[in-house]
């Protein structure tokens, strides 16, 4: 009974740190009577726990304002430099590791084309403890500091199980199927482990896009959204009443291989018809070729080289990418009609780099194929992040863990996180 209330008391303070936590992180600069009035905490708690989070150096002062006839009140901010964050892009094309501050601050970054192994397991694995070593090093980092990497791949992500390791919650254990990149039950987290010790968190590629839209870009403030990753591949993070929605086994989502085309042309999965295998930019970028020009050299230099032709009004290049509009519309509409989202978010370096030409096609194509009602609750949007936003998605992986656990920060010299006292 004595273990059982001593836990409460605990789950309490954590919680009321959590809720501090993150509301002076997502609304920035407060006073303690701001924080009160928003979270509803009395005021005992707030000058409580405000002052074990500044004790803890959480949470710093940050100048004052003026209150009406009274004392100025004091500002409060998450301190940025308390902490660092890993965010890890295992991309189609490259491997991008940055190191950032705990507001998300790039501070390095490190990239490596995966032009000549593909795929390669090994290979991807050694570059992303390169690049790990790259950004720490390169900026003498303790790794003491560093509270998580967080890490987005092309595939499938089957979570360890968090009983195994409380203190890393599906990191070791995350098992990535990459049907498209020849990854079969690739445990990422275990050939991971054997080169660094800092706590790892593995998620798809484009539901850490979507977390990372949905807390500081395009999404934010939206309940029922689609956040869509549109580049080499394409992929989708739906989120549910504020909640990315994993289905079974953290496989929903698949967007990308939904059928626009029964029998059509042959995915990189294997199958037919999916909607990757005709507008994702390895696809657009081949079947221009096949219309005779541009080098497919390198994806990007590829849609680039299309997007160019067609603003040169060339009839080849527009009439592929008046098709690719067409048919993101109307795979958009089977969105609208399956979740009746509040607004779609159009991101990946792919989807940036032709969204401002194509937006008001896909806009109109979706607006032809879904049922009125639901689209007319629905706007479609670009991504506000720009083309690294899946590395930022990663790092909130670690950043999520940190703000949820109320600031548990890695003790010097333990990996395990500091239980709270
Ligand atoms: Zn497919």
């Amino acid at each position: 009974m004595v273990e059982r209330s001593k836990q409460t008391v605990r789950d309490l303070r954590r919680g009321n740190r959590s809720v501090l936590l993150r509301h002076l992180y997502f609304e920035g600069r407060l006073s303690r009577h701001e924080l009160g009035r928003d979270t509803g905490l009395s005021g005992g708690t707030i000058s409580n726990v405000v002052g074990e989070l500044i004790a803890d150096g959480l949470v710093e002062e940050a100048g004052s304002v003026d209150s009406d006839g009274g004392r100025p009140r004091v500002l409060l901010q998450v301190a940025a430099d308390r902490g660092y964050l890993v965010g890890v892009d295992v991309g189609e094309t490259q491997v991008r590791v940055a190191l950032f501050d705990l507001a998300l601050t790039e501070l390095a970054a490190s990239d490596h084309p995966l032009s000549d192994h593909g795929h390669d397991v090994d290979h991807v694995v050694q570059l992303i403890l390169e690049g790990l070593a790259e950004v720490l090093d390169g900026t003498g980092t303790d790794r003491d500091r560093v509270l998580g990497v967080g890490i987005g791949v092309p595939g499938i992500v089957e979570q360890g199980d968090p009983a195994a390791d409380p203190e890393d919650p599906g990191g070791v254990g995350a098992v990535v199927h990459g049907q498209t990149i020849d990854w079969d039950a690739v445990p990422l987290g275990r050939l991971l482990r054997a080169g660094t010790d800092l706590p790892l968190h593995i998620d798809n590629g484009a539901k850490t896009l979507g977390q990372a839209e949905m807390w500081f870009g395009a999404g934010r403030g939206a309940g029922n959204a689609v956040v869509a990753l549109f580049g080499s591949g394409v992929g989708a993070c739906v989120i549910a009443n504020g909640t990315p929605y994993r289905g079974a086994t953290s496989s929903a989502g698949e967007w990308g291989h939904t059928k626009v085309h029964v029998g059509g042309r042959l995915c990189r999965c294997g199958s037919r018809g999916c909607l990757e295998a005709y507008v994702g930019a390895e696809a657009l970028v081949e079947r221009w070729g096949r219309a005779g020009e541009a080098s497919s050299s390198s994806e990007k230099a590829g849609l680039a080289a299309l997007l160019a032709a067609a603003e040169a009004d060339d009839p080849d290049a527009d009439a592929l990418l008046c098709e690719t509009a067409e048919y993101l519309g109307a795979s958009i509409a089977d969105l609208i009609n399956l979740f009746n989202p509040e607004r779609i978010v159009i991101g990946g370096w792919a989807g940036l780099l032709l969204g401002p030409r194509l937006l008001p096609a896909i806009r109109d194509s979706a607006r032809a194929y879904a049922l009125r009602f639901p689209c007319e609750q629905t706007s479609i949007e670009l991504g506000r992040l720009g083309p690294d936003a899946v590395t930022v998605g990663a790092a909130t992986l670690p950043l999520a863990r940190f703000l949820d656990s109320g600031g548990d920060v890695p003790e010097p010299g333990r990996r395990e996180a500091r239980a709270l006292r």
